[in-house]
């Protein structure tokens, strides 16, 4: 089976990690731009990592297998820095013009501030100017910030901006969450991790519940505890417990790809072969 991986941060990743995902299925990659574990300080430390996801990331995939595209954006957890965050926005038009960059993403919330919407709304502004497909963080549940709160509040902007239900993402949703989600139009996105978040018995509940239209599996896999192949992982999950091969076919490629299909931009190859690394230079 051919997977696509629509959330995922290669990035952070090794190449046995690229050499385990081509062996277990995955040919194509999506990786939005997120936080690298220090706050940046600078407009430019945000476009050097543009260009590091956006030209660097897909030439490194490729020896792999893999065809590597990027979503970009100015990411919720540094989006309360205002200043910064809006100076950056200000050059963020030409990465976003970029021809591998497939949408716009994650924005969103991360403690659930007033900056945060300012540079969420303004994204959400900037990707419709594009057309591109839209990937929204909602906030982890912490002792001070309810996810369930935080994906009310991004639900209520959304439905003020008009803009195409289909090409927005509302990503990291849980068995709180879907209700809300599942209220509108917009797609689902469910986030498997070997410990936090959900897990594949997690996300089949999920799927039996509420359905596989408009949902999107991945891994979100990043520098933190986290599995590249989560989504292999699910697929055989799926199997044993008897959904068919067209239904697993559904979440682990057609899914993603009409997803991201709806800019003109994303174009998959998912035939590329897979290079011996000891037959290359660096
Ligand atoms: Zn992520």
């Amino acid at each position: 089976m051919i997977i696509i991986e629509p959330h995922i941060h290669m990035i952070s990743r090794t190449t046995d990690d690229y050499t385990a995902m081509y062996n277990a299925g995955i040919r194509c990659v999506v990786e939005p731009a997120f936080w690298q574990g220090v706050n940046r300080r600078h407009p430019g430390t945000f476009f050097d990592y543009f260009a590091l996801s956006l030209d660097f990331e897909h030439t490194r995939a490729m020896r792999y297998g893999v065809d590597h595209w990027s979503c970009i954006a100015v990411n919720p957890k540094e989006a309360d820095d205002l200043p910064l965050a809006l100076e950056t926005l200000e050059g963020l038009g030409p990465w976003l013009d970029h021809p591998r960059c497939v949408g716009v993403g994650e924005i969103g919330f991360n403690r659930i501030t007033p900056n945060e919407e300012t540079v969420f709304q303004r994204q959400l502004e900037m990707a419709k100017e594009r057309d591109l497909p839209v990937l929204i963080h909602t906030p982890h549940d912490t002792p001070e910030i309810s996810k369930k709160k935080g994906t009310a509040r991004i639900l209520d902007i959304l439905r003020e901006f008009s803009y195409d239900p289909a090409k927005i993402i509302v990503d990291h949703n849980t068995e709180d969450t879907m209700p809300l989600t599942r209220q509108t139009d917009y797609w689902a996105g469910l986030t498997v991790y070997p410990y936090s978040k959900l897990n594949p018995r997690r996300v089949v509940d999920i799927l039996r519940r509420w359905g596989l239209e408009r949902v999107l599996v991945n891994s979100s896999a990043d520098w933190g505890v986290s599995d590249p192949c989560s989504l292999p992982k699910t697929a055989t999950f799926m199997r044993e417990e008897g959904f068919s091969e067209p239904e697993i076919l559904r979440i682990m490629h057609d899914n993603p790809l009409a997803f991201y299909s709806q800019t003109p931009k994303f174009q998959p190859r998912l035939d590329l072969p897979y290079i011996d690394p000891a037959t290359y230079q660096r």
